[in-house]
């Protein structure tokens, strides 16, 4: 005879089948009362572990991808940005630019909805299994130059490079230096044809050389950028304000 159910426990855990090793007692005794076949036996605690293991790795993904904060493209309202169609949405929804290695660049003003789509986009593909990371430009720049020295610095890089999907956020809400445009040039390269970017920016790629300094980097850095790339121009006025709060109560002006 086969070992306990704490022996079997023991030996899934082994093998690293952990969720299927907690839940064994329970597949135990639904396939008594259910009288499962062999082969629903086999079959149910396999595609349970199966699932586990998805769950936990997009658990994992999202923790990695550190988003600002998490909203879907369910939650973007397409009347509200008159420069996106729902057959453009779907089609970015789809993800095939993904698979395709294409860099997505929105553009417009600030409050457009431009941050919103990138993590949306972000938050669909992670649910497709890939790995996402979302970072400002800002933090991506002070990343670089403290990698040498600071471990947590390493590792949030390491991400990066290694991610499907790199958002960079904001790019040139400041001028950089010569220093610095090199280091981006450099990852820029690595994710070159490796991974998809998705760029978020108040300012046109026209306008991205006078911030980089030095025009043989920002034209390097362009070159990738631009290479295979679907730029996107969103328009209209600013969310923000639209739906600003106010600490004021609004008042009836009738009375
Ligand atoms: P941007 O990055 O272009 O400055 P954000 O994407 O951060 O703007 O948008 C600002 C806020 O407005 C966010 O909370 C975002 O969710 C919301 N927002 C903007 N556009 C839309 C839209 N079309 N539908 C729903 N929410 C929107
Ligand atoms: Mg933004």
């Amino acid at each position: 005879m086969g070992g306990s159910v704490e022996q079997l426990q023991a030996q899934f855990h082994q093998l690293r089948m952990s969720e299927t090793s907690k839940e064994l007692p329970s597949f135990l005794r639904k396939a008594e009362l259910k009288s499962w076949t062999y082969q629903e036996l086999l079959h149910e605690p396999l595609t349970y572990e199966e699932k586990r293991r998805e769950e936990k790795m997009i658990e994992k993904h999202l923790k990695w991808a550190k988003f600002p904060y998490e909203k879907s493209l369910d939650e973007f309202d397409l009347g509200e940005q008159p420069s996106i169609n729902n057959r453009q949405l779907k089609q970015l929804q789809e993800l095939s630019w993904l698979d395709q290695v294409f860099n997505l660049i929105f553009l417009g003003p600030p409050g457009v909805g431009k941050t919103h789509l990138a993590i949306g986009l972000g938050l669909e593909a992670i649910q497709h299994g890939q790995r996402v990371a979302f970072i400002s430009m800002g933090e991506l720049v002070s990343l670089l130059k403290t990698e040498e020295n600071i471990r947590k610095a390493q590792l949030r890089l390491k991400r990066i490079r290694d991610a499907d999907l790199v958002i960079i956020d904001d790019l040139m809400y400041m001028a950089m230096d010569q220093h610095e445009a090199n280091l981006f040039f450099h990852l820029i390269n690595h994710l070159y044809e490796r991974s998809s970017i998705i760029l978020t920016s108040n300012k046109g790629p026209e306008d991205w050389g006078e911030l980089m300094g030095d025009q043989g980097i920002t034209t390097a850095i362009l070159d990738r950028l631009l290479h295979r790339a679907e730029v996107i121009h969103l328009n209209g006025s600013s969310h923000r304000i639209k739906h600003r709060q106010t600490v004021f109560q609004s008042k009836n002006v009738q009375n």
